[in-house]
């Protein structure tokens, strides 16, 4: 039933058998975050509520996070004696996005915890990797092959079909290096277009809707999920997040249990964000997954027990997992460029909680912030 609260909303589930691994870092500590963007403020926000200090480690001085943090480095990810010297001056190292190198986060994990491991991150930088990993612990994706040369994706387009969306293996995000393939384009031409890197083509997907779900794992094993959010899209950058996702209980179900599945094949701990599409058969197809608090999960910052960056710092550090129970039903929006000039009028709406990240300059396409909209269960517009 669309809608229902499902089945695992509240619940933790706790291995027979705890990581020894586990370790907990009280309040009072301090956590090192490696980036600089919204993602990191809101977890030193976050972690700042709990009483720990957050030290921010981003090649660019002044960012969002930095704007709230204790401490910040600024150096290049390569820089060893700045990681060193970084790793010493905190108890625990995470990140808010997942293109740190990951010798960066094996540098720092000679040092102090670094959670989640620099194997998660390893998976999530390149799509080849992480499909094969996903389709490994049992989740399909679509169907998909690895490209090099203009030759290989004309035996891939023969193998998968047109229309089909050719993505460069790394460092593409919000439709960045990406490109679709009709049935009228040139293959050497598409190539081009997204840099002539090494690619994996994908089926392409006549979804029915974009899902999210985040799962949180802390050093002992402890899971705790959120609700899937459903996603719309607006030039490829995430617009809403609709919660409860229009789909029935048992598929709201399955995906959760899919991203604990992941999370646990990872050995995770921290956050794990897991994209799927609901196909018009309704099966799920995971898209891609992200280590880290995800802007889907937003929502969670007024709709639920706990938030997704709260949630994020338990795990992190080691303390209980919270409650991911709903308020109610919610509506997050981001505001993209200057839409967050509309802040004054957001203000005046009963109801609405605006986040603002503190970014100065309101370029098109860049996030400026976000407006959580809860209403009370089953009462939500559509
Ligand atoms: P990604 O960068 O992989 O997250 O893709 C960005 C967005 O492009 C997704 O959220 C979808 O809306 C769309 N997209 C990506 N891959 C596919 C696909 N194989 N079929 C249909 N739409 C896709």
């Amino acid at each position: 039933m669309p809608g229902a609260p499902s089945r695992r909303q509240t619940s933790l589930i706790r291995p027979a058998m705890a990581d020894k691994a586990g370790i907990t870092l009280p309040p009072g500590r301090t956590i090192g975050i490696l980036g600089g963007g919204q993602l990191g403020r809101m977890t030193a926000l976050a972690a700042g509520q709990l009483g720990y200090r957050c030290h921010i480690f981003d090649p660019v001085p002044g960012g969002p996070a930095a704007l709230v943090a204790a401490a910040e480095t600024n150096a290049p990810y390569d820089d060893m004696a700045a990681l060193d010297a970084f790793a010493a001056a905190v108890d625990v190292i995470t990140f808010e996005f997942e293109n740190v190198p990951v010798d960066t986060a094996r540098r720092l994990a000679e040092h102090v915890p670094v959670r989640p491991s620099a194997k998660s991150l390893e998976v999530a930088q390149d799509r080849i990797v992480e499909k094969a990993f996903l389709n490994n612990a049992g989740v399909p994706t679509a169907p998909y092959a690895e490209v090099e040369t203009v030759d290989e994706l004309h035996v891939a387009l023969d193998q998968i079909g047109r229309p089909a969306v050719l993505k460069t293996a790394r460092l593409g995000y919000d439709g960045k290096g990406q490109v679709m393939i009709r049935p009228d384009m040139d293959p050497a031409e598409a190539f081009a277009s997204v840099g002539g890197a090494r690619c994996v083509l994908e089926g392409w997907i006549d979804f029915e809707r974009e899902l999210s779900v985040i799962v949180a794992r802390g050093p002992d094993g402890t899971m705790a999920v959120f609700d899937p959010a459903e996603n719309r899209h607006e030039n490829h950058i995430l617009k809403t997040s609709l919660i409860p996702a229009g789909i029935p209980t048992a598929l709201a179900t399955e995906a959760q249990e899919m991203a604990e599945r992941l999370a646990l094949a990872l050995d995770l701990v921290g956050l794990l964000a897991v994209e799927f599409f609901v196909t018009r058969d309704g099966q799920l197809l995971a898209n891609e997954i992200a280590p880290r608090p995800h802007n889907s999960g937003h929502w969670t910052m007024d709709g639920c027990a706990t938030s997704q960056f709260e949630q994020f710092v338990r795990a992190v550090c080691g303390l209980p997992l919270g409650a991911t129970t709903r308020h109610g039903d919610a509506i997050m929006t981001n505001l993209i460029g200057d839409e967050a000039d509309s802040w004054p009028a957001i203000l005046t709406e009963p109801g609405a909680h605006l986040h603002l990240y503190g970014k100065n300059e309101a370029r098109p396409g860049r996030k400026m912030g976000h407006v959580n909209r809860i209403y009370p269960l089953g009462k939500r517009p559509d």
